[in-house]
């Protein structure tokens, strides 16, 4: 990622509270494993510490508009005062204007009833929905205990309130199929959430989704698979102006330590791997025809090196099938504009 690229991203401050406000644990969740935090670890002085911690770290940036998130449970069906408590460890920060705004997850059927104000008027910015699909029987089958309508509502109470929107969305649930996949996908378009993140379902130690898995109950997608779904469905929703802002589910010690991932398609890289791909998709009208060329050297801005490249350089690898030429060289060239590829026949 270039100095540029970093600086663009919004700055995130995660805070974990595993499981905490969920009516039940879903089937594919193992919160505290994702995250290597433990329940009890969150109070007003360790959030305290957390934001010391990342002020004083050399990647705090205030131009990257800083945010806290309080991810891994379910925000809304906390009490009031548990909220407030969180919200208002905060306070302080937005108040000495070191960060911009708060953002959460939650439930899309915990959002009705719920003090919608009293959030705004804290400084919540953004709400982050755990949609997962927007097919009825990928939601019964998966035991979520919410419909599809239950997040177009919410999503439309959260605009009315001012709100910017995340949609999370899990392609693989137990029922579902490429083709209910994208039409979660067409059906979350119509949404117009700001954002959307992407996790592939993967079968995690000690869940319900892994004891269905033994049982041969559940088969989870392949690798290649969920990198097909995933392209295509950041292909669909950025077309049509919703940013994917994260792919896969992120790495952390405890998920990778003790074989916390028994089954499904888990890379260290997966965000990749699909940014790879959309992106020799795109490119693909600017090679040579195959046998056009025996050798050819390709110039792109200097930031789409790796995406040319790939993952351990199957990207020049597929170049290379698709014109029968071999890629002698590739080279950093900011006066090409982004997204395109020059090629010189060598
Ligand atoms: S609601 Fe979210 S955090 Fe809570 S158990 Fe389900 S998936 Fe996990």
């Amino acid at each position: 990622m270039s100095e540029t690229g970093i600086k663009n991203r919004p700055l995130i401050v995660p805070i974990f509270i595993p499981n905490e406000g969920c009516p039940y644990r879903c089937i594919y969740c193992q919160q505290e494993k994702i995250t290597s935090q433990s329940l009890q670890d969150v109070n007003a002085s360790t959030i305290a510490r957390t934001l010391d911690q990342a002020v004083q770290s050399h990647r705090f940036d205030p131009i990257r508009k800083p945010e806290v998130a309080f991810y891994g449970g379910t925000f809304t069906n906390l009490t009031t005062a548990r909220m407030k408590e969180l919200l208002g460890a905060v306070r302080p920060y937005l108040q000495k204007g070191l960060f911009n705004s708060i953002r959460f997850s939650t439930r899309p059927d915990s959002i009705h009833n719920k003090p919608l104000d009293m959030l705004r008027n804290m400084g919540v910015s953004t709400v982050e929905l755990g949609a997962q699909s927007m097919v009825d029987e990928v939601l019964k089958q998966s035991r979520r205990g919410h419909t599809s309508q239950d997040t177009v509502e919410s999503v439309q109470l959260l605009k009315e309130f001012g709100f910017k929107v995340g949609v999370q969305l899990m392609p693989g649930l137990p029922g579902d199929t490429q083709e209910r996949f994208m039409q979660t996908v067409q059906k979350v378009i119509r949404l117009r959430p700001d954002m959307v993140r992407l996790y592939p379902t993967i079968v995690l130690k000690g869940t319900v989704l892994e004891k269905w898995f033994q049982e041969k109950r559940y088969h989870p997608m392949p690798l290649a698979g969920a990198v097909k779904i995933c392209q295509e469905s950041c292909i669909r929703l950025e077309d049509n102006g919703i940013p994917v802002i994260r792919i896969g589910l992120m790495s952390s010690k405890t998920l990778l330590e003790d074989n916390q991932i028994v089954a499904g398609p888990w890379h260290k890289a997966f965000g990749f791997l699909v940014r790879s791909e959309i992106y020799q998709q795109r490119i693909e009208s600017y090679l040579p025809e195959w046998g056009a060329a025996a050798e050819i050297g390709l110039r792109v801005p200097h930031k789409e090196l790796p995406l040319v490249r790939g993952y351990k350089n199957r990207g020049l690898r597929s170049i290379e099938e698709k014109t029968g030429a071999k890629v002698i060289k590739v080279t950093g060239d900011d006066t090409v504009p982004p997204g395109q590829v020059v090629v010189n026949s060598l």
